[in-house]
């Protein structure tokens, strides 16, 4: 048992969809799940339909829905020619539940909405994944995995219930997967009363870890457009070297940091029951891509950059001690904002620390807090991270017409919070 997921840049257009459904057929047999993001850009155009809507106008939100189905029309007549292949019908209908949406007065939370609206992108692309490897002679069975992927109702950012999923994945996966290929949607799930939630963005990597997990594959792998984990996001350092094999415990301190080549909530469910994770790459799948999960040799230094991050400084206005029970308080005002500390420091009378810069989850921790603190916030900063850092040249070479405003080391980890 293997499970594949592919995410948005694989199969961003016909020639993405062509190029997957090959490495799929000489890569994959029966005995495969195949977990698909949405195409290309769709889940940022998604949520650009969800912001018209509640920005008011019926047609601005149809109009912004409107380019969603282009883009998917424009592939699938590339791929099935126009108009008679049963997938147009198929999508017709999937469609038709986002107009029926839009259509309805706004009383619902936006949260609920966004779910209902943004999850549409993986049942599109897994319905023309689907139909295009039946269509290429690759037999597959289409699953919604909604049918198997129970969660909570925390919209956006789900939470899994494991022990109900596993169960399903018992008895409806199971025995459908023993003889066949199986393809299905990252990122969604579904609440007890039917509702369609959605795991956080990126959230697909994760899905498929859930599948591993359940299924106890032999291994996961993602297939991306890097040849596996490098030392640094190619987009940002071009000397970046790829990385034949990481521990588990790296990957998940890479991921804490904001590595984003894998989602962070990836390896638990793999490194529970030690299922490696291949990090391969669609553009050339000849390569044997990166095994997580294996040993850690001699690792180069690993750079991560985080941008988005705001430094909020919190002073105590009677000039108190920040004392252990302020201390939990102010940790108590981030977790209950579902707000990540990313870099944190304490005074005698300031705390300070670095979050990612969500105004809404910062809105809630400011009005928790203004009674007791003067709040301060800074913008636009970027955390650079090193892990396994020898010497200084790489922190002095990033760090060379930037300012640091905080900077933390350890003799695992560098990190500098950087104007
Ligand atoms: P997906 O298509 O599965 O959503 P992502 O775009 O989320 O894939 O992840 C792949 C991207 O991760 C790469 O294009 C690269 O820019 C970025 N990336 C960040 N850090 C690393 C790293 N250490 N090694 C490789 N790629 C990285
Ligand atoms: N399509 C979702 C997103 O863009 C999930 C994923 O790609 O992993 O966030
Ligand atoms: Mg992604």
């Amino acid at each position: 048992m293997k499970v594949f997921k592919f995410g948005g840049a694989s199969v961003k257009d016909a020639a993405g969809i062509r190029n997957v459904a090959s490495i799929i057929q000489q890569y994959g047999e029966k005995n495969l799940v195949v977990v698909v993001s949405a195409t290309g850009k769709t889940t940022n155009a998604l949520e650009d339909v969800v912001k018209a809507y509640f920005s008011g106008s019926t047609d601005d939100a149809m109009a912004a829905f409107a380019i969603v189905k282009n883009n998917h029309h424009t592939i699938c007549t590339e791929l099935f020619g126009s108009g008679t292949h049963p997938v147009f019908d198929k999508l017709q209908n999937i469609y038709a539940e986002v107009d029926w949406q839009l259509e309805e007065d706004r009383k619902e939370a936006y949260n609920y909405v966004y779910d209902q609206i943004v999850s549409q992108g993986e049942l599109i692309s897994s319905v023309i994944l689907s139909a295009y490897l039946n269509e290429s002679g690759v037999q597959n069975t289409w699953l919604d995995v909604r049918d198997v992927m129970k969660t909570d109702d925390t919209y956006r950012e789900a939470v899994v219930d494991w022990s109900k999923t596993q169960s399903l994945m018992d008895s409806i996966v199971k025995p459908v997967v023993k003889d066949s290929i199986i393809v299905t949607q990252g990122f969604i799930g579904c609440t007890p009363e039917n509702c369609t939630t959605t795991l956080g963005r990126e959230g697909s990597d994760y899905t498929a870890a859930i599948f591993a997990n359940m299924l106890d594959a032999e291994h996961q792998t993602i297939w991306k457009d890097v040849p596996g984990v490098m030392n640094g996001d190619p987009r940002v350092f071009s000397d970046a070297v790829f990385i034949d094999e990481i521990s588990f415990n790296e990957a998940v301190e890479m991921t804490f940091y904001g590595a984003t080549v894998i989602h962070p909530k990836t390896i638990k469910p793999l490194q529970n029951k030690n299922i490696p994770l291949l990090v391969r790459s669609f553009i050339n799948p000849e390569g044997k891509g990166t095994k997580v999960g294996g040993e850690d040799h001699n690792l180069p230094p690993i750079r991560i950059v985080k941008n988005s991050q705001a430094l909020i400084t919190l002073h105590t206005k009677d000039f108190s001690f920040v004392e252990d029970e302020v201390v939990a308080e102010i940790f108590t005002s981030f977790s209950n904002a579902n707000l990540k500390l990313n870099m944190m420091q304490q005074g005698a009378i300031s705390f300070e620390a670095v979050v990612d810069n969500i105004p809404e989850k910062i809105e809630k921790v400011k009005n928790a807090l203004q009674d007791k603190f003067d709040f301060s916030i800074v913008e636009n900063l970027t955390i650079l991270t090193i892990r396994h850092y020898s010497n200084f040249d790489y922190i002095n070479q990033f760090k060379s017409d930037r300012k640091a405003l905080l900077e933390q080391r350890r003799p695992s980890t560098y990190q500098g919070l950087l104007v």
